[in-house]
């Protein structure tokens, strides 16, 4: 079985507390997360609780993002708690269980506790919106010419024939 599929059937045997701790390696490959560069890894436990088993454990990995800067590619470290609850499916969906049932997930019939949906909202949630590289980039190119006055040489009399017939637009602009 993958390392990121765990039978639960013992532990859902168990006395609510019993808690269980796998290693879990989930490769890019299977993890729909195109910024993803390395697995997921990190130590899943696993604890029979009430009605549901709840996993937790912290996990990290890698993702290739552009820099906000200078559109290069940036890698960055990634880390995430996992805080979730998978329940047996056929579970009691009594009116008073069902709300608590939505914010489940759920085990297969034969008890498989599947972390990839997890995982991957778990690293989606983790990239950072503004990542920036190390090496002090410059901002873009295209940045950078729309933000200064610079005027091309070219157009440099032009310029000045513009400024003695509209001084009053240049000074709003400035
Ligand atoms: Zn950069």
């Amino acid at each position: 079985m993958a390392d990121f599929v765990f039978n639960v059937s013992r532990l859902l045997g168990q006395q609510p507390g019993a808690q269980r701790a796998e290693a879990v390696e989930a490769p890019c490959a299977v993890m729909k997360v195109p910024e993803l560069i390395k697995p997921v890894l990190g130590t899943a436990r696993m604890t029979r609780i009430e009605n549901a088993i709840l996993v937790s454990g912290n996990m990290r990995s890698t993702v290739r993002v552009p820099c906000a800067r200078c559109d290069c590619d940036v890698d960055v470290d990634v880390e995430f708690e996992l805080a979730d609850q998978f329940v047996p499916v056929g579970s009691d969906l009594s009116e008073e269980n069902q709300q608590y049932l939505a914010d489940c997930w759920r085990l297969d019939k034969r008890h498989n506790l599947d972390l990839i949906e997890v995982l991957a909202e778990g690293v989606v949630s983790a990239i950072p919106p503004f990542a920036a590289c190390d090496q002090g980039c410059r901002v873009s190119e295209l940045e950078e010419e729309t933000s200064g006055p610079r005027i091309d040489p070219r157009f440099e009399p032009l310029y000045k024939i513009r400024q003695d017939m509209f001084p009053k637009d240049l000074k709003d602009e400035g």
